[in-house]
C-alpha cells in the first residue's frame, strides 16, 4: 500500500496528495514533483503523517513558505510536509507599557508577524516585515536582515521531534542560533510555534522604519523576479554579492535558460520569466562558486537549501 492510501485508510482522506509539483510552493518557481505532499491542519495530522511515513520508511522534508529552497527537477522521492495555514495563528499573550509577549505559529508569514508587532507599537521586529518566509522557516534558518535576526527576539520555541513525536519547548539559548543556523537544522526538529518579546516604541517611528527598510529592499533587490533571496551565505569578512560582482558575474547567465545572476543585486540568482529549470539554476550556482573561488580565492556556500540534488 502506498502512503496516500494508508493515510486515507486511517481516516484522513485526501490529506496526502501524490506527484505534486513544487514549483507552485517555492519562490524560485522551479523544481520537480514531490512523490507525496501534505499540508496538515493541526498537530494531530502532523503526528499521524510523521508516524505513518516512518512506519512505511518514507523520507520526509518540511516546507514553510518555500522562499529558501530549491527542489531538483527529479523532485523529492518522499513526503513533503508543508507547515502552513493550519499553524498560522498569531496570539498576543501580554502587553503593557513596556513589553509585548507574542506567539506565532510556524506557518504564519514572518511579514504578518512583523506587521502585527509594528502595528501594536512595539519595536525590534521591523526586519521581519520584508522577509517572505514563514515563522518556522525563519526560526530554522535564524533569518535576519539589516543587523537583526530571529535570535534577537525569540524567547522560546515549541517543536516536535519527528523521531519520538514528543512536543517540547526550548529557550533562546537552547536554540543554538548562529549565522543562518539553529538546533532545528542540526537535529531535524520541526518548529511548531515561537514566542517573542518586544519593547514598546513610538508608532510613527516604527512604521517609518518598516517603510524605510521596504524601500531599501525594493531599490536594491530584484523582488520582481522569482528567486530565493540571497543565494549564498555571507563568507566571513566579505559580502557574497560584492565578491560575485568582483568576479565579473553581475548580470551573468550561462545560457538563455532564464537562470541569471541578478543585474540589480549580484547576491541573488533569479529565474527570469520563471522558465529556468532547477538544473539550470543549480548549474549557475556551481558556476558562480567555481569562478568566485578562482578569481577571488573565497569559496561561497549556498544559503538556499538544495533538496534532492
Ligand atoms: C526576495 C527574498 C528576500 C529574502 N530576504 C531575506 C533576508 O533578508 N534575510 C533572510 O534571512 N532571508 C531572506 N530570504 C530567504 C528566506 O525568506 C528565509 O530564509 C526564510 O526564513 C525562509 O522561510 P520559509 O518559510 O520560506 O522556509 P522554506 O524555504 O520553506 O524552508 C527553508 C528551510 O527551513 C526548513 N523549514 C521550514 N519550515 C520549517 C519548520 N516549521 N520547522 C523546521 N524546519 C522548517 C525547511 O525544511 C528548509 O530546510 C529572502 C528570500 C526571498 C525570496
Amino acid at each position: 500500500m502506498d502512503l496516500a492510501l494508508k493515510i486515507d485508510a486511517i481516516g484522513y482522506q485526501g490529506l496526502v496528495r501524490e506527484n505534486v509539483s513544487m514549483k507552485k510552493y517555492c519562490t524560485f518557481k522551479a523544481g520537480g514533483e514531490a512523490k507525496y505532499f501534505a499540508e496538515p491542519s493541526n498537530e494531530e495530522e502532523l503526528k499521524q503523517l510523521l508516524f505513518t511515513a516512518r512506519e512505511m520508511e518514507v523520507k520526509t522534508v518540511v516546507l514553510g513558505n518555500g522562499s529558501n529552497v530549491l527542489f531538483s527537477d527529479a523532485g523529492f522521492d518522499g513526503l513533503v510536509i508543508k507547515i502552513g495555514k493550519g499553524f498560522s495563528e498569531i496570539k498576543i499573550f501580554s502587553k503593557d507599557e513596556e513589553d509585548l509577549v507574542i506567539e506565532a505559529g510556524a506557518g504564519a508569514l514572518l511579514s504578518a508577524f512583523g506587521n502585527t508587532i509594528a502595528n501594536e507599537s512595539f519595536t525590534g521586529a521591523e526586519f521581519c516585515c520584508g522577509i517572505p518566509g514563514s515563522v518556522g522557516g525563519a526560526v530554522f534558518m535564524n533569518a535576519g536582515a539589516y543587523g537583526r535576526e530571529m535570535k534577537d527576539i525569540i524567547t522560546e520555541v515549541t517543536y516536535i521531534d519527528p523521531k519520538s513525536l514528543n512536543i517540547r519547548k526550548l529557550t533562546n539559548e537552547e536554540c543554538e542560533f548562529g549565522y543562518r543556523r539553529s538546533v532545528f537544522e542540526k537535529e531535524g526538529y520541526i518548529v511548531l510555534s515561537a514566542m517573542a518579546t518586544l519593547k514598546r516604541g513610538n508608532l510613527s517611528e516604527i512604521l517609518n522604519y518598516v517603510n524605510e527598510l521596504k524601500n531599501k529592499r525594493t531599490s536594491s533587490q530584484p523582488l520582481e523576479l522569482p528567486s530565493a533571496g540571497s543565494t549564498f551565505k555571507r563568507p566571513e569578512g566579505y559580502y557574497a554579492g560584492a565578491l560575485i560582482e568582483q568576479a565579473g558575474l553581475k548580470g551573468f547567465a550561462i545560457d538563455h535558460s532564464g537562470a541569471q545572476v541578478s543585474a540589480k543585486h549580484a547576491g541573488f540568482i533569479v529565474n527570469v520569466g520563471g522558465k529556468a529549470t532547477a538544473t539550470d539554476i543549480y548549474r549557475l550556482i556551481n558556476y558562480v562558486i567555481e569562478k568566485v573561488e578562482e578569481r577571488c580565492g573565497v569559496k561561497l556556500e549556498p544559503e538556499v537549501r538544495l533538496i534532492g540534488f
